[in-house]
C-alpha cells in the first residue's frame, strides 16, 4: 500500500470512496492523453489548445504556480514563470497538466463555471496539502506519464535514480513527480522522502515496501548522518557528475522498526538528489532489490 505521509494529508489511502476517486481520475487522465496525444509526448499546452483555453506566460511572483480562470464563460491559464522558470521545464509542463486537471474534473470545473470560485491558483508538483490540489496533481501525474507508456520505458533501466532521471528526461516531468510515479507503481521496492529545510516533507512506500512492514521513517533531519548521501545533498555539497549521491546504509538507520542487526535490517541503496530551492530527494531501496 503506498502512504502519503501525514503531514501530506490527513486521509486514509482506505477511507470511503479515496482510493476509488483517485483511479477514476488517473484512468480520465490517460484518457485525455491517449486522445490527444496518443503515438507522442503529451503536450500539455496543446491539449489546452484544443479545449480552447487560453494561456499566458508571464512573471506573477510567488503566490502560486499556475491559476485556472473563468471568465465570460472562457477558461484560461495563466503560468508563473517565476516559480516555472520556462515553459518547457518539468515543473512548467506539470503545472499546465495540473490545470488541466481541474478543467478536466467535473466538480473542479463546475465550481469555476457556476461562480462558485472565480480563479483557482495553484500551488503544484506535490507542495500542497488540499484534497482538490492533491487531485489535480494526481491528474497531472497519469496525464504526463500514462501507466502503459511508463512502465514499458521504465523497464529499460537500472532501478533507481538513473531510471527515474531518465523517464523524467523522456516524459518531460520533474525529478519529484517522475520519483513518485516510479514509487507509486513499484518499479524498484523503494521509500521516497522529499526534505525541505526543516526536516521531512513527505514521503511514500512503494506497495511492497509498506506490505514488508517498512511505514515509518525518521523524520529529522538532525538524525540523518552527516556524511551519509542525503546528509552531504542537505549540507549543499556538489552531487558528482551524474547529479545525486549515493552510498551503502541499513535499514535501522533510516527505519525505526527495524532493530539492528534483526532480519529487518537490510542492506540498502541510498540516493540523494538536490533540487535546489525545493530541497532534497532521497530513494532507499533494499541492495538485493525485494525486501
Ligand atoms: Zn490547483
Amino acid at each position: 500500500m503506498l502512504v502519503p505521509s501525514d503531514k501530506l494529508t490527513k486521509k486514509s489511502p482506505s477511507s470511503d470512496g479515496f482510493l476509488e476517486r483517485f483511479q477514476e481520475i488517473g484512468h480520465l487522465a490517460e484518457a485525455v492523453a491517449e486522445e490527444h496525444c496518443p503515438n507522442a509526448r503529451v503536450e500539455p499546452a496543446l491539449i489546452l489548445k484544443n479545449k480552447n483555453v487560453t494561456l499566458s506566460y508571464g512573471p506573477y511572483g510567488s503566490a502560486f504556480d499556475g491559476m485556472l480562470e473563468h471568465r465570460s464563460g472562457r477558461f484560461h491559464v495563466y503560468a508563473n514563470l517565476d516559480r516555472l522558470k520556462t515553459p518547457e521545464s518539468g515543473r512548467a509542463r506539470f503545472t499546465l497538466a495540473h490545470e488541466l486537471g481541474h478543467y478536466f474534473i467535473d466538480d473542479h470545473r463546475r465550481a469555476l463555471q457556476s461562480g462558485q470560485v472565480f480563479r483557482h491558483p495553484s500551488k503544484c508538483d506535490y507542495e500542497s496539502r488540499n484534497p482538490a490540489e492533491q487531485e489535480a496533481d494526481h491528474f497531472a501525474s497519469h496525464l504526463l506519464m500514462p501507466t502503459t507508456r511508463f512502465v514499458r520505458k521504465a523497464k529499460r533501466y537500472v532501478p533507481g535514480l538513473d531510471a527515474i532521471l531518465a523517464l523524467k528526461d523522456t516524459f518531460g516531468t520533474s525529478i519529484t513527480s517522475t520519483a513518485i510515479r516510479y514509487t507509486k507503481l513499484e518499479l524498484a521496492p523503494c521509500t521516497l522522502v522529499k526534505w525541505d529545510p526543516d526536516g521531512l516533507d513527505w514521503k511514500w512506500f512503494s506497495p511492497s515496501t509498506y506490505a514488508a512492514g517498512y511505514r515509518r521513517i525518521i523524520e529529522s533531519q538532525a538524525k540523518v548522518p552527516p556524511d551519509s548521501a542525503t546528509g552531504m545533498a542537505l549540507a549543499g555539497k556538489p552531487p558528482p557528475p551524474k547529479g545525486y549521491f549515493q552510498a551503502g546504509t541499513s535499514a535501522h538507520a533510516w527505519f525505526p522498526g527495524a532493530w539492528s542487526g534483526s532480519s529487518r535490517d537490510v542492506l540498502l541503496i541510498e540516493q540523494a538528489i538536490p533540487l535546489g530551492e525545493f530541497g532534497v530527494l532521497t530513494l532507499l531501496y533494499p541492495e538485493a532489490r525485494r525486501y
